[in-house]
């Protein structure tokens, strides 16, 4: 009988687990999305709605054998997924990767699962904003940056401004790419304010054209027309929260070892967002990751030992796009980080951000 192997989230690390395995074992992914959303593309689908399409890869694509439920897990113990269907799918192996959810646009909102009703959300917004003469984003991550680049390379006219408590542009990355990144940003005209907050939130919602004033707490007063929050990463494990697999940790992620299994289960796994590991939220953190559990899992079926560990590394690496033709970024080199060339983030990032990759993942021309 064939192995199987069940899948909750078809994010950047759960799509890539269970394409890898799909010859090998009976795969089950389980995402209650019609589509894999790109997030690196969500902002660009936001300000060129003819290209947000490109944003989305439909999940029946994916998989040659095994097969996608779109359902949401509610439950997980050793032995299977409890399902908000009310259904059940046992397995022998499983990898858990429901990353996290982030403040829409950068993020689809949660009530919004399939592909039209996201778009729907996007053009709906795209209208709002581009009456808007000035936006005020508040966080100056790199989501919050790549948002004003895309702004301001489809309305160059708009004025954007960034308001961020932290004194530092991308902290812990090296001084020459926050040097560039700023001479960037000057040459774009977007303005950040670090270093400080606003008194209160706007009184219009975050998304919804109506002009309103802001107070920092230095006394500043910003007007603007539209707003963003390009902050708060919040992770997806409330469907562990019962305590009936695992313990989760403060900050609500999941414990692994370092072959990225849950303590205590030899055939359990978590990537991505949600593993209490020091590595950046981000994707290709959850993608490195998910190459391990691949690896480990074939030697699992192979009946030989699962032996490849997760190494963390504390090189810090981006590539942050301000629209499709410049930007900043940060790479491992055999001698350790350097920063990248505005071309190679480009190329690598900022031209199509990722959707080649994407396409070729989910089988498509
Ligand atoms: C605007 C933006 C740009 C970004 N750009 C980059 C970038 O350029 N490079 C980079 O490395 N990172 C980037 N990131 C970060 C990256 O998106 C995340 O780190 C990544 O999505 C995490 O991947 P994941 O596989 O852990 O989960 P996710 O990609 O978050 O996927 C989780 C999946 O699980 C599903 N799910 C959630 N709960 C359940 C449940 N109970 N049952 C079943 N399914 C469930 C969700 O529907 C989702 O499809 C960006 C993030 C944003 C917001």
């Amino acid at each position: 009988m064939e192995r199987t192997v069940v899948v909750v989230g078809g994010g950047f690390g759960g799509t890539l687990v269970a394409k890898s395995l799909d010859a090998e074992a009976d795969v089950t992914l389980i995402d209650p999305r019609e589509a894999f959303v790109n997030a690196a593309a969500s902002l660009r689908a936001l300000t060129r709605p003819d290209w947000a399409p490109h944003a989305f890869f439909p999940y029946d694509t994916l998989l040659a054998h095994g097969r996608v439920l779109r359902d949401r897990a509610v439950s997980v113990d050793p032995a299977g997924v409890t399902l908000a269907s009310g259904g059940r799918v046992e397995a022998e192996f499983l990898v858990l990767a429901t990353g996290s959810g982030y403040p829409y646009p950068a993020k689809p909102n949660p009530a919004s699962t399939s592909v039209a009703r996201q778009l729907d959300d996007l053009r709906a917004t795209h209208k709002e904003l581009a009456g808007a003469g000035r936006v005020l984003i508040l966080g100056a991550g790199p989501v919050g940056l790549e948002l004003a680049g895309e702004i301001t390379e489809v309305w160059p006219d708009k004025r954007v401004v960034i308001v961020d408590r932290n004194a530092q542009l991308l902290p812990g990355f090296l001084p020459e790419v926050r040097d560039e990144l700023r001479h960037h940003l000057a040459e774009l005209g977007i303005e950040v304010r670090l270093g400080t907050g606003l008194t209160g939130l706007p009184q219009v919602e975050p998304g919804r054209a109506g002009r309103f004033a802001a107070t920092t707490d230095q006394g500043d007063e910003i007007v603007a027309d539209i707003w963003f929050r390009a902050h708060g990463v919040r992770v997806d494990t409330g469907y562990l929260a019962d305590g009936r697999l695992t313990t989760l940790t403060e900050q609500a992620t999941v414990p692994v070892t370092e072959r990225l299994t849950v303590p205590g289960h030899e055939h359990v796994y978590a990537i991505g967002d949600i593993v209490a590991l020091a590595d950046p939220k981000m994707a290709s953190y959850a993608m490195t990751q998910a190459e391990v559990v691949v690896r480990n899992i074939r030697a699992q079926l192979a009946g030989e030992q699962p032996d490849t560990v997760h190494v963390v590394t504390p090189d810090r690496r981006i590539l942050l796009p301000l629209g499709t033709r410049t930007g900043v970024g940060q790479l491992p080199t055999p001698d350790g980080v350097a920063a990248a060339t505005p071309q190679t983030v480009q190329e690598r990032k900022g031209a199509d951000l990722f959707t080649a990759r994407f396409a070729d993942r989910f089988n498509q021309p």
